[in-house]
Formats: structure tokens, sequence, C-alpha cells
């Protein structure tokens, strides 16, 4: 096992925007790191770099504390698993899984390849299918049988880029909890690229959040989920997304589209000078008035559409934007991948709720729970 220390990294393919830019990040030995955001962000690049796939630019790797950037993949003692697998047709699992063992030469007698195999199948319920090839296994026993290879290996790390990302929901589920056992129990250090909500806030001890090739945040997932430190992480992670509410200062009261907020002394001196700043409030922060229990500012909006999924249901509430916030909403959706500017509150709501569409809905949020946001920088400044 070993640390992964990634220094002022950059990747530029060619002369164009750096894919990596300046990329600081310390992984401890044993530690899982998830490495999120949009498409293009730069992930998979600085993944492949730390496994030597792509050459570094400019900066330092160091695993276990020794300069790697000009080291071939092969002796970093790096296990990397892919979102297609990459197994070999021709093999079947039992010799898929011996393949890195084999490769080195001369350093595993037969008995040792059987043990090592047998132990990796065992720990991911492959014992039944070691004699069959690739073609005839589902998604779930590929991605297994390609975590079985990373795991014979016992490399220093393991790198995953997307591995569920070809599996359909339910499995995708267990497959993620295996993976979490599996690193919980070798104590591997591990770096996991995906995109996906769940398996970023589940399976990390932290999760990098990066933009445009710019690392923004690192923190645990719950650190991230409630302290994010600008629009753009705020907005990134959770589902559905933070509302980002248009909020005109006057003086120590934030006017909402539906509601006025009252803020503290201290955050009306840091927003001084500012016409509108971005609130933002996650979906779940606000509650039906109508069913008690909840301190806070109250405020009345029709409801144009409801969703109800049995155990929670969704409201939406349509909203002006002023004209003063378009340019830095348009920007912040574009920056995460959206589907234009966002004019709609979305409201998550206990299933009990009897909210109707098109009538006039009573809400509670706790004001404590909002963010404020500059909306020239976007860092938050709650
Ligand atoms: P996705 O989630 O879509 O896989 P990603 O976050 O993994 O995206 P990368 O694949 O690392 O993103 O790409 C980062 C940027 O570098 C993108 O703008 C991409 O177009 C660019 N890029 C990646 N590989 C190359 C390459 N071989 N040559 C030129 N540009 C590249």
């Amino acid at each position: 096992m070993a640390s992964i220390e990634l220094k002022n990294l950059v990747k530029k393919y060619g002369d164009g925007f750096p894919a990596v830019n300046d990329v600081s990040l310390d992984i401890a030995d044993g530690e899982f790191v998830i490495l999120v955001g949009p498409s293009g962000c730069g992930k998979s690049t600085l993944l492949r770099m730390i496994v030597g796939l792509e050459d570094i630019t400019s900066g330092d790797l160091m695993i276990d504390g020794k300069r790697v950037n000009d080291l071939a993949p092969r002796d970093r003692n790096l296990s990397m698993v892919f979102q297609n697998y990459a197994l070999y047709p021709h093999l079947t699992v039992f010799e898929n899984i011996a393949f890195p063992l084999r490769l080195a030469k001369g350093q595993h007698n037969e008995d040792e390849i059987r043990s090592k195999v047998n132990q990796a199948s065992s720990m991911l319920e492959l014992n039944e299918h070691l004699e069959r090839k690739p073609a005839n296994l589902s998604g779930g026993q590929r991605q297994r049988v390609a975590m079985g290879r990373a795991i014979v290996r016992e490399a220093d790390a393991f790198l995953f880029d997307e591995p569920l990302s070809n599996l359909d929901a339910k499995l995708r589920g267990q497959m993620r909890t295996e993976i979490s056992r599996m690193q919980r129990r070798l104590g591997t250090t591990t770096v996991y690229v995906t995109h996906d909500q769940i398996e970023a806030m589940t399976l990390g001890d932290r999760v990098a959040v990066l933009k445009k090739g710019v690392l923004q945040q690192v923190a645990s997932p719950r650190e991230l989920y409630e302290q994010p430190v600008n629009l753009f992480v705020a907005g990134f992670i959770g589902s559905p997304p933070m509302n980002f509410l248009p909020a005109q200062v006057v003086g120590s009261t934030l006017k909402l589209p539906f509601v006025d907020v009252p803020i503290s002394q201290n955050l009306a001196d840091q927003i001084k000078g500012h016409e509108f700043v971005i609130a933002g409030i996650r979906p779940e922060y606000f509650k039906d008035a109508s069913l008690g229990g909840v301190e806070g500012v109250r405020f009345s909006a029709v409801v144009d559409q409801t969703e109800w999924l049995g155990n929670e249901q969704y409201a939406y509430i349509p909203f002006e934007a002023p004209e003063a916030v378009h340019s830095t909403l348009e920007e912040l959706d574009r920056d995460l991948d959206g589907e234009g500017l966002r004019t709609q509150l979305v409201v998550n709501l206990d299933a009990r709720s009897r909210i109707r569409e098109g009538q006039e809905a009573e809400l509670v949020f706790d004001p404590e729970l909002m963010h404020v946001f500059d909306p020239n920088s976007g860092d938050n400044l709650t």
C-alpha cells in the first residue's frame, strides 16, 4: 500500500487549455478518494496521469514519497480497473484473473497462482465461473473478474475509472457495496472516478470535485454537502440539486422570490455593495408548514407541478429571475451541464404532504440552512 501525492500537476494536450490545471492533492495510505465533476473536467486524465498512461506536463507525482513522473506504468505497481473491464475474451475467468501473475514471469509458481486466484475469486463469489469465458458472463460478473485481476496483483493502489457505468441500476448498487467491502477488507489506497452522485457520496473517505481541470474542493461527503465552498460545488453535489435563488440585498434582509429573509449583521456587512446575491437552499430543507413541527421562515407559493414517489414527493414552483443575475445563473448552468436558466424552485416534501398542483402551498424553511453566494466569484459567504 502507498500514499499518493499530486503536486501542482498540469496536463496540456497540444497547446490547448490545460485538461488538468495545477492540481495538488495528498492521498493517504489506505485512503479511498473519489474524483468527480462534469464530463470533460479532467477526471480520467488525472487518473491516467497517476497510473502512467498520460505524460505529466508539469508538477510532481509522488508514490510513497518517491517521484514517479518518469516511471513506466508497469513499474508503478498500481492496478487500474476500467469501465469496459478490458478482459481477454479467449481466456477463462481463472486465466484472466491469473494474467498479471503470469506476466510477472518466474515470480509465482503454479501453486501460488492457484491459491491467489482462488482467494480473490471466493472474495468476489466467482468460484463457480472460473472455467467460463467472459462472453458467457453477465456485466456484473465481468466487472468482478476485472476486480479480481486487480486484487491478485497486490498492487500498492487501485485506480478505478467509472467501473460501474455499464451496469444497470440494481447491479450498480450491489457492486458498489462489494467494492466498498473489498477496499475496507484489503485497506488498499484507492482513487475512483465517477460521475454518479451515490457512488461519490457513499464510497469515499474524501471526494475531490473538479471543474475544467481545476480542483474546487476536497472534503468528506458530508462536508461537501453541508459546506460547499462555491456555487459550482453546491450545484454539483446533491440530487435534485440545490436551488439557487436570486436575492436582492436590502440592508440586513435578503428579498428572495417568495419571501424576505433576515440575515446576520456580519453577513450583511460582507455583501454590502451587491445589489443581488445568490441564495442556495437544498430541496429537502423546505417543509410543508401544514404538517407542523418546523420553525423558520414561512411563505406561500402556487405549485406548478408535483411528483409523488411513494416515499417522498417533489413540488415545482416557478419564479422570475431578474436580469441582474441571469449571467451568473446561465454560466453556472453551463458549467454544470444544465439545460438552461433554472427558474423553478424544487421542493422535496414528505410523502404525507397534501400539496396539490395549481394550489397555493404554505412552506417553511430554516434560514440557518441557507447558503449565500457572491454572484461574481461564486464563493460561499456563509
Ligand atoms: P468524462 O466524464 O466525459 O469521461 P473526464 O472528466 O474524464 O470526462 P477527460 O477525459 O479527462 O475528462 O478530458 C479532459 C479534457 O481533456 C477534455 O476537454 C477532453 O476533450 C480533453 N482530452 C482528453 N483526452 C485528450 C486527448 N488525447 N487529446 C486531446 N484532448 C484530450
